[in-house]
């Protein structure tokens, strides 16, 4: 059995604080907006629209890590409920400069629409800690975990509030946060938190699962454009766990992948990338970047030139706010699919649909992973552990079915495809919620 600890690569220890983030944008502005104008369209009962305009439960703690040189640091961390109208709330935790409430807010309202979108039976949620974890030791990564997992304990629970890995968390930080609730509670309670370890009751595939969705959504997409996934070249910004995933099965699928970068830059070559090779390099480098990578037939490239780059479709898996009015004028790909959460501005949305752009929205197309999720916390649950064919067939099956949900839909209003998503999505909950009622 493969033990994902050893094989994924340490991208708690690889990034450096660097991050080419919009000053001005704030996720939850973006995020209010859309749902603002999807209740507009769907003439959403203004009390309902109320209730999803707010997050049910927002925890902001401080938690002091005894540092190895013997100091106190006092880091800011946060859980958000956005909505636990559809089940259990689901959401990741990232570890980032950047954290802040309004990010962690926009992030949870993602997730009550991911899931919905997807047809899971989750809320969403979000967590994440305002740390640069780059630099960090095991030990001073794991006492940060453990106090963040006790102080945001009370609002977690397998029926409660599920964890997952996001930004610059990993495998090994579920088995922390796992471990830190079981020894609090004193019970085996392994569906606390997903994207956990194998040995640990983690899932088969789970490690891939948010890449694969993005390359099982960009095929559905070429299909429905009648285009070969041969004929097909691909840029790839951000070369994480979801990135590099996306790009080695599209690779796997026949694709061309001819640029890719991370947070040090980017390569690039018109006639496809040696995927092999560059996992090779990436895992020599001391921070397993992409900057250890170098060729003769590959241009160096920077991040800007990356999402700029000739490319049939461009999959932006870094960080929000990427694709803004001031870049999205000379985006070339004629397809994006968004891998990480909230890569695009509202303004360069209008843009891009103007310039006749296809897009998958990230709520679609990242679904894989809180998919995936959700079949781990059915394997916990049940103490019943599938093949790793029978949770990709699964998952398969889910990114199908949705997409071509969203696809039909969209179709038929007709709608851009994220308007699609979110009218669907915003439905879903508030038919629900309506249905529940307001208690007591
Ligand atoms: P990760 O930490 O594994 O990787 C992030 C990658 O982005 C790294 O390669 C990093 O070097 C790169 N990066 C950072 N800043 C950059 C910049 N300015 N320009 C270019 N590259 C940059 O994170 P991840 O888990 O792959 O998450 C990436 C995105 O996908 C996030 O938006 C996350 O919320 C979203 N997402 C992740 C999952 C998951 O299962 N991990 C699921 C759904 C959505």
């Amino acid at each position: 059995m493969r033990n994902p600890i050893l094989e994924t690569p340490a991208h708690l220890k690889t990034e450096p604080s660097a991050v080419a983030l919009h000053p001005k944008q704030d996720l939850w502005d973006t995020v209010l907006g859309s749902l603002d104008d999807v209740a507009a369209r769907l003439r959403l009962d203004p009390g309902i629209h109320a209730i999803l305009r707010e997050p049910e439960r927002e925890l902001t703690v401080a938690v002091p890590v005894g540092m190895d040189d013997g100091s106190i640091k006092v880091f800011k961390g946060y859980r958000v409920q956005h909505s636990s109208v559809r089940g259990p709330c689901k959401g990741g935790i990232r570890y980032h400069p950047n954290v802040n409430l309004n990010e962690v807010k926009g992030l949870a309202a993602m997730m009550t629409w991911k899931c919905a979108v997807v047809d899971i039976p989750f809320g969403g949620a979000k967590g994440g800690i305002e740390v640069d974890p780059t630099g960090m030791s095991q030990g001073e990564l794991a006492r940060m975990t453990r106090r963040f997992t006790s102080m945001i304990l009370p609002i977690l629970g397998g029926k409660r509030d599920i964890p997952a890995p996001d930004v610059n968390t990993n495998a090994q930080v579920m088995a922390w946060i796992v471990d830190t609730a079981n020894m609090i509670e004193g019970v085996y309670m392994p569906e606390i938190a997903t994207g956990k370890p194998l040995a640990l009751g983690g899932s088969l595939g789970r490690r891939e699962a948010t890449g694969r969705g993005v390359a099982i959504v960009t095929g559905e997409l070429l299909k429905r454009e009648a285009r070969a996934l041969s004929d097909t070249t691909v840029a790839v910004q951000g070369f994480g766990n979801v990135g590099s995933w996306a790009a080695r099965i599209l690779h796997e699928m026949g694709c061309k992948i001819v640029a890719l970068s991370d947070v040090s830059g980017g390569v690039y070559n018109p006639n496809g990338l040696d995927l092999a090779a560059i996992d090779k390099a990436v895992a020599q480098h001391p921070r397993h970047l992409l900057e250890g990578y170098a060729e003769s037939d590959v241009e160096r490239i920077n991040n800007e030139e990356l999402l700029e780059a000739p490319v049939d479709v461009l999959i932006p898996a870094a960080l929000e706010h990427q694709i803004r009015a001031d870049n999205a004028d000379r985006i070339r790909a004629r397809y994006i699919v968004e891998g990480a959460n909230g890569p695009t501005t509202r303004e360069a949305d209008e843009i891009l649909e103007d310039k006749g752009i296809i897009l998958v929205p990230d709520i679609l197309a990242n679904a894989g992973g809180v998919a995936a999720s959700y079949l781990e916390w059915v394997q916990n649950l049940q103490n019943f552990y599938w093949e790793e064919g029978e949770v990709n067939q699964r998952l398969m099956s889910i990114m199908k079915r949705s997409f071509a949900g969203v696809w039909d839909f969209s179709h038929a209003q007709p709608v851009p495809m994220r308007l699609g998503a979110m009218m669907l999505a915003v439905s879903k909950v508030a038919e629900t919620a309506q249905q529940r009622g307001i208690w007591p």
